[in-house]
């Protein structure tokens, strides 16, 4: 069946927007990095899966091979299930994104929220970003601009609306996303789904 994949690093509130999209509650089980993955919900009575993907980055108490390994079947994942996915949703955390990408840009780094952002697009995979925790931040025109310009879309971000969704799953605040997604079904006849 057709599916929407949520993919992000830990603790950027993906838990938080799935029991907001679903009305049901994800446990994301005591310790970091010990994942439940991949966590598929049925959107029933449609024939239609979300798929939460492992949270990925940083955790404490998870080493360094444990994260690659985690990487690689998220990557593994999405490449062999490219075709099913008709939309996939890269969640950041609105507040620390843009400071997190410029601190692992370098001549040998790709920072991952970056390298994720590609990979999908490269895979084919309609591709959102849901920049969460919105209410968190101040100058949401300042940030969405700086995220485009490391996402490589040409600022201003309004542009990018179909791209680009700024959220807060934690108030419920989710309307951007819902027309991004949207958006992208409609192009696949789809938009009945979401
Ligand atoms: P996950 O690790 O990506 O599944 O993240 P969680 O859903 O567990 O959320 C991590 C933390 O961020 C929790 O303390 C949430 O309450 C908080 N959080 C999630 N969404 C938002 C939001 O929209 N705004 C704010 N301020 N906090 C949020």
């Amino acid at each position: 069946g057709a599916e929407v994949a949520l993919v992000g690093r830990s603790n950027v509130g993906k838990s938080t927007l799935m029991r907001e999209l679903t009305g049901h509650s994800f446990d994301t089980g005591g310790k970091p990095g010990v994942t439940r993955s991949p966590n598929h919900y049925d959107w029933a009575p449609e024939d239609f899966v979300i798929t939460d993907l492992p949270g990925f980055g940083f955790m404490s108490g998870v080493d360094e091979d444990h994260r690659e390994q985690i990487k690689t079947e998220i990557v593994r994942y999405l490449e062999e299930y490219a075709d099913n996915v008709l939309v996939a949703i890269l969640v950041v955390d609105g507040k620390s994104v843009v400071d997190i990408i410029d601190r692992h840009s370098g001549p040998d780094e790709i920072p991952y929220d970056v390298e994720m952002f590609h990979f999908l697009r490269d895979l084919g995979i309609p591709t959102v970003v849901a920049v969460n925790k919105m209410d968190k931040v101040d100058d949401e025109d300042e940030r969405l601009n700086e995220l485009c310009d490391r996402l490589g879309l040409y600022p201003p971000w309004k542009q990018w609306q179909e791209t680009v969704a700024p959220i807060s799953a934690k108030r419920g605040q989710l309307e951007p996303l819902h027309e991004a997604v949207r958006s992208h079904l409609h192009e696949q006849n789809r938009d009945d789904l979401f």
